[in-house]
């Protein structure tokens, strides 16, 4: 069979719940990827093995006990990049066998190849032994992805200056690591190494990291950092990078030079659209290999072809992705959908981590909506002291004149499970009330949101 109903172009999250969705209706899909596995950046060097490292690098060093048993507290000695290796392995077969096991039970076929438009309905796909076949698709799904941003005056090497896929098969742990890029990527590995002792500088030409997180968050966020060692230089480009006996030196605009071992070049991403030979069928992508499409059905501007995921830009996450193809799918094959919630939390895996969801205190202000914080410390909490937090906090922010629930934003740890509480209660549009009269288990950090909301409410008052 050569004519599908629903053609997707990549099987990482975006496709592969799009593919799902519509086969679950009885239609006939077919994923082309041109991967050696399915699964997507998400799956093979993106979200699941940095957080996999992340996982093995806190239980390996120990890293949650450190508040009891001192910063000098290991569980292994001498950790290696092959114990580093040997979980994320394990964890992406799984993970794979998993997909593997869904496209099979629900008919979804797959074809491992690279694809690219010959028209508006028609991609030809390119095996890896250089057959070359012709599908046909009712609906096409453009699911891509991204891949790292290579600017060609960076002297990537494969050894010493790497991008964000490649530090992933780094063959051994370096004594010191420069990071450019203060972005979510570039902020997750540099604390990752950072919590391996791994001497670490982290390079952001801008004022500050992460900027679309509440200010406030990032100041403790970052203070934590400073205070663990690692060198934090904002506010200047990277002028060039140069070896000196091997070791790559970053030199800056303002003069200062950083040599370390290792250089992870993190500055952004670029959608993989190029080799899809758009043109055939009457579309364009931005110079960062970037589509449009409406916000509200992931059309592109040939109605009959969708587009989802990081290939669509912002957010370029792997949990809204999902969400993307499955809203595309459900359009394309008319099965009705309720309008989507106002908002989604943003996981960050640094060390500590970081999860928000709504407005941060910048944009309630920037809005002019009249509000009130309330803040908790995990040291504050009693599961806080068991588990030994010297940081950590929650801060919500309310609408002083409706009461609502506006923003959650947390850092410290368990911020990125903690944050849907907040979440359910902001898409539900509840009060600072519902943290006031409900009873939460004790002791957890959830309680958080508790002490918070009284914070809050002593300076707010009764209803
Ligand atoms: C280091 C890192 C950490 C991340 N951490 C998180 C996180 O913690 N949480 C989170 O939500 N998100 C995270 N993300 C983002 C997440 O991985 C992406 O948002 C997600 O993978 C995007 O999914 P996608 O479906 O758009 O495409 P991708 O996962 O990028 O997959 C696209 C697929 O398309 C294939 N393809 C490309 N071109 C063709 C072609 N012409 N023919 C056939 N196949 C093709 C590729 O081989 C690939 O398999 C992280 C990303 C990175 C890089």
């Amino acid at each position: 069979m050569n004519r599908y109903d629903f053609i997707v172009i990549g099987s990482g999250p975006a496709g592969r719940r799009a593919a799902i969705q519509a086969a679950k209706i009885g239609r006939s899909v077919l994923v082309v990827e041109k991967g050696r596995r399915v699964g997507g950046v998400s799956v093979h060097t993106g979200t699941i093995p940095s957080k996999t490292l992340r996982e093995t690098v806190l239980n390996l060093t120990g890293w949650r006990e450190r508040g009891f048993y001192g910063k000098a507290y290991r569980v292994k000695k001498d950790i290696t990049a092959r114990d580093l290796m040997a979980r994320l392995h394990m964890t992406l077969d799984h993970e794979v066998d998993v997909l593997e096991h869904q496209f099979a039970r629900n008919g979804v076929e797959t074809m491992f190849g690279t694809g690219r438009f010959v028209d508006s309905h028609g991609v030809e796909v390119t095996l890896d032994n250089g057959d070359v076949r012709r599908v046909e698709g009712n609906k096409i799904l453009i699911s891509v992805g991204t891949r790292p941003y290579r600017p060609a005056d960076v002297p990537f090497n494969g050894t010493s200056v790497l991008d964000s896929d490649e530090i992933l098969e780094v063959p051994r742990l370096p004594r010191s690591l420069t990071v450019v890029g203060g972005g979510v990527i570039g902020v997750e590995y540099a604390t990752i190494f950072s919590a391996l002792d791994v001497s670490v500088s982290l390079v952001e030409s801008r004022p500050s990291i992460l900027e679309f997180i509440d200010h406030e968050l990032i100041e403790d966020f970052t203070h934590q950092l400073r205070d663990r060692g690692m060198a934090i230089r904002f506010g200047s480009k990277v002028k060039s990078i140069e070896f000196e006996n091997d070791w790559p030196v970053t030199i800056l605009e303002n003069g200062r030079r950083m040599r370390s071992e290792l250089l992870l070049y993190a500055a952004g991403r670029v959608g993989a659209t190029d080799s899809l030979n758009l043109a055939s069928c009457g579309l364009t992508a931005d110079e960062r290999g970037r589509m449009k499409v409406d916000p509200k059905t992931f059309q592109t501007e040939v109605p009959h072809i969708y587009a989802a995921g990081d290939a669509i830009g912002f957010p370029s996450l792997a949990s809204t992705s999902m969400e993307q193809g499955r809203i595309a799918a459900c359009h394309a094959f008319n099965i009705a959908m309720p309008p989507a919630p106002d908002y989604f939390p943003y996981g960050i895996y640094s060390v500590p981590e970081i999860s928000t969801v709504g407005m941060s205190e910048e944009e309630v202000r920037h809005r002019g909506i009249p509000y009130e914080c309330g803040i908790a410390r995990f040291r504050e909490t009693s599961r806080g002291h068991i588990m030994g937090l010297n940081n950590g906090m929650l801060k919500m922010i309310f609408s002083i004149k409706t009461r609502r629930l506006l923003g959650v934003h947390i850092v410290g740890e368990g911020a990125t499970e903690l944050v849907h509480i907040g979440q359910a209660v902001l898409n539900l549009h509840g009060t600072l009330e519902y943290f006031i009269e409900n009873t939460f288990n004790y002791p957890t950090l959830a309680e958080g949101y508790k002490i918070a909301a009284l914070d809050a409410w002593n300076r707010m008052g009764a209803l």
